[in-house]
């Protein structure tokens, strides 16, 4: 049996448990406090409002054992806000910026998607080199709320999903063609969309699979590959 803890201060939590646990195996449980890091194997930061959601974390004293929980090599998944909260480097911030958790060699852009529609729906081809996407629909649904967009990614990171801009988006964006919205980096995963807010399961299995792999204590190698 696995653990998963989901950050539960705001946000999508409670949909992230429910989806952990479908899977066999996992038992996925609520992080409010720093007691709840204890024993767990996985953790997920969900979305919601970074801002919000590191304010409350400050305030409950939590960012330092976060912070450490990370500093083991832990897996950890941020979804949306919690892609925000893994990214070394975040435009879009609020006056003062907030606190980050870091470790994914990324630059992240808050609110990306926001500017032009606020909540939209995408198909995704899928990530072929996940085991969990061998199988099943060739694409996946990708919902994105006020979503982040990954700008940059260094070379430890994998970049496993990328979304193609329209002609309009990429007047703004001086023509760049796409964004990634989903990597993975060692263990950290992360997703710009929700795969929680949908019937979609598959990267819930994804992050079980890297937990699992972790506790064997199979390290992984450059972008996130074992080592071969
Ligand atoms: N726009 C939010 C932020 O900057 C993220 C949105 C989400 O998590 N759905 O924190």
């Amino acid at each position: 049996q696995i653990c998963i803890g989901v950050l539960a201060l705001q946000g999508a939590f409670r949909e992230h448990i429910a989806h952990f646990r479908k899977l066999p195996g996992v038992t996925a449980t609520e992080v409010k406090k720093k007691e709840d890091l204890k024993d767990l194997d996985g953790l997920v930061i969900p979305g919601g409002e970074s801002t919000t959601m590191a304010l409350i974390a400050e305030r409950w004293g939590l960012i330092p054992e976060l912070r450490s929980w990370a500093k083991g090599g832990r897996p950890i998944w941020g979804t949306c806000a919690g892609l925000i909260f893994l990214a070394d480097r975040a435009s879009g911030q609020k006056e003062g910026g907030q606190a980050l958790l870091g470790g994914l060699d990324c630059k992240v852009q808050r609110n990306f998607f926001g500017a032009q529609i606020n909540s939209f729906e995408s198909q995704l081809p899928v990530p072929k080199q996940l085991q969990p996407f061998e199988h099943g629909p060739a694409k996946y649904r990708a919902m994105f709320i006020r979503a982040p967009a990954i700008m940059e990614a260094g070379p430890s990171v994998e970049i496993l999903s990328e979304y193609r801009l329209s002609a309009e988006e990429q007047a703004v964006t001086e023509g760049r063609e796409c964004v990634a919205v989903a990597v993975r980096s060692k263990q950290l995963l992360a997703t710009s969309f929700h795969p929680e807010l949908t019937e979609e399961l598959r990267w819930h299995e994804t992050f079980v699979d890297m937990v699992r792999r972790h506790q064997q204590g199979d390290k992984p190698g450059v972008n996130g590959r074992s080592p071969s």
